[in-house]
Parts: structure tokens; C-alpha cells; sequence
């Protein structure tokens, strides 16, 4: 397993994250078709900030379940907090964010959010 570097734009926020990159999940529902992130799911522990929590800013919307998590100067938004279906915490990295990223090489998955 490798540990792979991701950061927002700026730098305040700064995260280390367990796993092999697998695929990316391209989601169309209104905020991920805004965002145009590339989603990678990871048990919410495989996930440690670098920097402070507090300068995290987070936006929710429609049932609260998801923190989408963004950086308040740069505005990059690199993960967001859930659970998982079976209740367990998880995180949703931005693959866009994670340092060095051959981003070509990762096969992208297309899910439908916004018929959900
Ligand atoms: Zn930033």
C-alpha cells in the first residue's frame, strides 16, 4: 500500500492518504458537475490533515450527510467526510488534489448523482 500527498491550491491544507488509486468517480449530481472533482472513496482513519482542522471551511447542502470540506483562501475543495452505506466513516478524496497524480493513467468511472 502507498501513502500519496494531496493538498489544496494554497497549501493551508495539507493531507496524507493510505491506498492505491483505483479508479476516480466522475459524478453529475449538482455540486460534483460543479466541481468537476475526480472522487476516490477511502475509510475515513486511511486519511490524516497535515494541517490544522479548524482551517478546514465546509459547505453542506440538501440532507447534511457529506461535509464538503474547501479551503477558505484558495477555495480548492480537496475531500469531503461521510459514511459509508454500512455506517462506517469515509472520506471522498478529489484525486485532482493528490500530489503528482498521472491523472491520464487513472480510469474514470461515471456515476449518476443527479438521478438519485
Ligand atoms: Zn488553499
Amino acid at each position: 500500500m502507498t501513502t500519496q500527498q494531496g493538498s489544496c491550491h494554497c497549501g493551508r491544507i495539507k493531507f496524507e492518504v493510505d491506498g492505491d488509486i483505483d479508479s476516480g468517480l466522475s459524478c453529475n449530481c449538482s455540486i460534483c458537475q460543479r466541481k468537476g472533482s475526480l472522487l476516490w472513496f477511502v475509510p475515513r482513519p486511511a486519511l490524516r490533515l497535515s494541517t490544522p482542522e479548524s482551517d478546514l471551511a465546509t459547505y453542506t447542502f440538501n440532507h447534511h450527510v457529506i461535509q464538503h470540506h474547501f479551503c477558505p483562501t484558495c477555495g480548492i475543495h480537496p475531500f469531503g467526510e461521510g459514511k459509508m452505506p454500512n455506517g462506517e466513516p469515509m472520506a471522498a478524496v478529489n484525486i485532482r488534489c493528490i500530489e503528482g497524480i498521472d491523472l491520464e493513467a487513472v480510469p474514470v468511472k461515471h456515476y449518476d448523482g443527479r438521478a438519485k
